[in-house]
């Protein structure tokens, strides 16, 4: 068994990323399997060496550990390269020239989660009304009329037309940098990850990611999407939440003290407890994991 934490170094760490790292590693090391380490540093407009260096840092001081590291994203633009000129020469991706704009007028949000989707207006464009076009394109992948289903180990079956409920998506961006969503089934289906734990919020986007391991022949891993933390008001933390980064909390708790807390509202331990994250091995049990967003109330409060 071969599991990963794949943040992205664009800041500091907060919350809701130490809650996934910690699910992520105790369903590895409780079930005896290895761990890498990916720093998802697509996009460089918003990632820095510093914040990947703070990263391992934080880790290490969660006591996190990992058995091996992945190159970073920044350095691995030749296999994703590849893995596009397998989509390309499938026939599968077609250059598109919409703005935001454009798209924005030509289709309504999804009703189901506020998504956009594609209408598919480059699809099927000539080709002498491709070769007019003067700004470069972003590439989009064809999307069949069919249902990807898969389980999810705590989310239950899930099961998603990409056509319909996604659209064409992109592969790679107008700017070159290849998609999270074709970088991350390279980059895991490289180190032979088995099992991929990470927030809800990505649960949308594993159809398209299934999709893309089966046409480039890779086996995907099994899923376990674990819920978010939420403000007291509903929102999602994000990395905003200043006093909920691991610079605020490792300077109010010791690691034992935060991954207690969290712990506690995973219900591996009773509340006011505290937990080395070693300790935390042989209580762990998806069974006991909730599968339904969180709302913080004040266990993370002064
Ligand atoms: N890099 C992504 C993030 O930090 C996670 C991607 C994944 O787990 O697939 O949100």
């Amino acid at each position: 068994m071969i599991g990963r934490f794949a943040p992205s170094p664009s800041g500091r760490m907060h919350l809701g990323n130490v809650w996934s790292a910690l699910l992520a590693w105790l369903s590895v090391r409780a079930a005896g399997g290895e761990l890498l380490l990916r720093l998802e540093d697509l996009d460089p407009a918003r990632c820095r060496p510093e914040y990947s260096e703070q990263l391992r840092r934080d880790l290490r001081w969660l006591g996190l550990d990992w058995d091996r590291e992945q190159p970073p994203q920044s350095t691995r633009t030749d296999a994703y390269a590849a893995a596009f000129a397998r989509l390309e020469a499938q026939g599968l991706v077609y250059p598109c020239y919409c703005s935001r704009a454009d798209l924005h007028a030509a289709s309504a949000p999804h009703a189901a989660d506020g998504r956009w989707i594609y209408p598919g207006t480059c699809r099927d464009l000539p080709e002498d009304v491709r070769r007019r076009q003067t700004k470069a394109p972003a590439w989009r992948l064809r999307t069949p009329d069919r249902v990807v289903r898969f389980h999810d180990g705590l989310q239950g079956e899930v099961a998603e037309n990409l056509a319909r409920d996604c659209g064409d998506f992109i592969v790679r961006r107008a700017d070159g940098v290849y998609a999270y969503q074709l970088a991350v089934v390279v980059d895991d289906a490289a180190g032979g990850v088995t099992e991929v734990v990470r927030g809800r919020d990505l649960l949308s986007s594993t159809a398209r990611q299934r999709y893309l391991y089966e046409l480039l022949g890779a086996r995907p891993p099994a899923y376990c999407h674990v819920p978010l933390l939420l403000a007291p008001d509903g929102r999602r933390l994000s990395k905003r939440e200043r006093d909920l980064d691991l610079g605020a909390l490792s300077a109010r708790w010791a690691p034992e003290e935060l991954l207690g807390r969290l712990a506690a509202l995973a219900g591996l331990i009773p509340p006011g407890e505290t937990a080395s994250a070693r300790e935390l091995i042989p209580v762990f049990s998806w069974s006991r994991i909730p599968k339904d967003n969180l709302i913080l109330n004040q266990q993370f409060a002064e």
